[in-house]
This record gives C-alpha cells, structure tokens and sequence, in this order.
C-alpha cells in the first residue's frame, strides 16, 4: 500500500490540510488550493494515514486534556499571632507566587475565627433553648422526688 498522497507532502502540508478538514473546507476547495485530489483528501480524512486527520483531532483533544503532570501546592494566609506571612508551600519548600506553573493545583488554606466555648456557647444559646432547659430541669427534679 503506498502512502497517502497528503501524507507524503509532509508533516506541515498535512496539518494545513487537517486544519482546512476541521473547518468543515469542501474537498472541491482544498483541491483547488493544494492541487491534491479530493478523492486523496477523502482517503486522508477518514484513513489511518501518517498524519491523519483522525491522529490530528485526537492530539487536540490530548492538548486539551487537565495536565497530571501539576504539582499540589499549598497556598497558606498570612497568619495573627506568630507573624507567618503568607506564602505557597510545596512539600516543605517555600515558593514564590512566580514559581507556579500553570499546570500546579492549588489547595488554598484558611483559617476559622478562634474558637471559644464559652463564647460560642453563649452566641448560640436562644430563648427557646433556654426553655427548654429550663422544662428538662423541672422535669428532673420532679423525678428525683417521686418514690423509688
Ligand atoms: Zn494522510
């Protein structure tokens, strides 16, 4: 089987070729440009040629693709009470905003306000918990007086 005719004009000839396929080109206008013919274009389109067209939609695809080659950074906060600037962190290397690579995922931290019990159980306390509580206590204490 002899190589196809859009392939053995070479690589670049056979991506300007793909390229007019994926813009849907008619055949009769490729032809008319490349002086390749269409039954050529035709057999290029739809074979499994050098560079064929299907090889060319699929590397695009490839391109395309989330690249797992990225690195998991940790972005940290500047941080109140022991001065930590903020800073990206990479195992137990610092890095500099301009050693991210587009490729890096970012697993960016934050940090909750202080948690205080008392404080916090205070905020939450309402009315109606208080009555409850209130109701459950009564409830106990009438309990502990009933005969055993
Ligand atoms: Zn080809």
């Amino acid at each position: 089987m002899s190589e196809c005719s859009v392939c053995s004009k070479g690589e670049e000839a056979a991506r300007i070729v793909n390229e007019l396929l994926e813009r849907k080109t008619p055949l009769r206008e490729i032809q008319a440009q490349t002086s390749i013919h269409k039954n050529s274009l035709h057999r290029h389109q739809h074979g499994n040629c050098r560079f064929s067209f299907s090889k060319f939609k699929a590397a695009k695809i490839k391109s395309k693709a989330p690249n797992l080659d990225g690195r998991m950074i940790v972005s940290w906060p500047e941080r109140d009470g022991d001065g930590q600037p903020a800073h990206f962190s990479y195992f137990d290397r610092i890095l500099h905003e301009q050693d991210l690579l587009p490729a890096d995922t970012l697993f960016i931290v934050e940090y909750a306000t202080r948690f205080d019990p008392a404080t916090h159980a205070e905020q939450n306390r309402t009315h109606v918990s208080n009555a409850i509580v209130a109701e459950a206590r009564e409830e106990d204490a009438s309990r502990s007086k009933l005969p055993t």
